[in-house]
């Protein structure tokens, strides 16, 4: 699944390509992904200037002045952009076409979004984000605050989008490793002084991320290929059963909220 390094990686990739241009056609094949994809009113959007790709949470937004387009690439979803004369493939389902280019999205598992927002007017799917990780809004005064009084798992806690968006289940789990946080540690008992170090190390388990990615934006004008997911280095995730890479101690997995949790039960003691 794309998490946020992936759909910042994305965003850098394709906005080489869409700032400044204007949009020349928009062409859905699927009616429906996720949800309904507002066809007449991404199409009133034709004749228009991309003002820039931004990000908010795991949402791409293509942004002009008549309103914008926004995009989320669910559990499979992948954006190329490529020459508009190129084959489609299976599971193409939209094109945004800029003169001879164009943004074509494929989603095989058909989870992702395309939406549609007036221009000034948040998306009600924007309504209930906390602050973003990479942001000065997210720090260790927040983070204290938002586990103060709740006797929730942690992992869960920093996984929940009104507390911090777009830490995935990929980022939690090797996040809590770094800072030695046992995942099933209650939010209200990890210490003020971890909970300083897990904002610290959250934020630097993404931009490592996003860098490492950035070394795959000439994909996104590849005719093949994925673009947009990249090799990581992890110490945990995926890891169950092997030996953990600080303590050679093997490394246990749990479920916590239906998603695997892999930790060292050395290098995460419960506290
Ligand atoms: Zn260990």
């Amino acid at each position: 699944m794309p998490e946020l390094p992936e759909v910042e990686v994305s965003r850098m990739g394709v906005s080489v390509h869409l700032d400044g241009q204007v949009i020349s056609d928009i062409v859905v094949r699927t009616p429906k992904l996720r949800w309904d994809i507002p066809t007449p009113q991404l199409q009133t959007l034709i004749g228009h200037q991309i003002n820039r790709v931004s990000r908010r949470a795991k949402y791409l937004v293509i942004e002009t002045a008549a309103g914008d387009i926004i995009i989320h690439l669910g559990m499979s979803g992948s954006l190329r952009v490529i020459d508009k004369n190129v084959e489609l493939k299976k599971h193409d389902h939209v094109d945004i076409v800029v003169g001879a280019k164009v943004l074509r999205l494929n989603d095989p598992r058909r989870f992702g979004a395309v939406l549609f927002s007036e221009s000034g007017v948040p998306h009600a799917v924007f309504s209930k984000l906390g602050p973003e990780p990479l942001t000065e809004a997210f720090d260790s005064q927040h983070l204290i605050a938002m586990c103060a009084k709740r006797k929730v798992v942690i992992k869960q806690v920093i996984m929940d989008n009104p507390v911090v968006v777009g830490v995935g289940n990929i980022y939690a789990n090797e996040a809590l490793f770094l800072t030695g946080i046992h995942p099933q540690t209650p939010a209200n008992k990890v210490t003020k002084k971890q909970l300083k170090l897990l904002t610290t190390v959250i934020k630097d388990v993404l931009a490592a991320a996003i860098k490492q990615g950035g070394t795959t934006l000439k994909d996104f004008s590849q005719t093949d290929g994925k673009p947009g997911y990249f090799a990581q280095s992890l110490y945990v995730y995926g890891r169950g059963g092997k030996p953990c890479l600080k303590c050679d101690s093997t490394l246990q997995e749990v479920k916590i909220g239906q998603r695997a949790s892999v930790y060292c039960p050395q290098c995460q003691k419960d506290s």
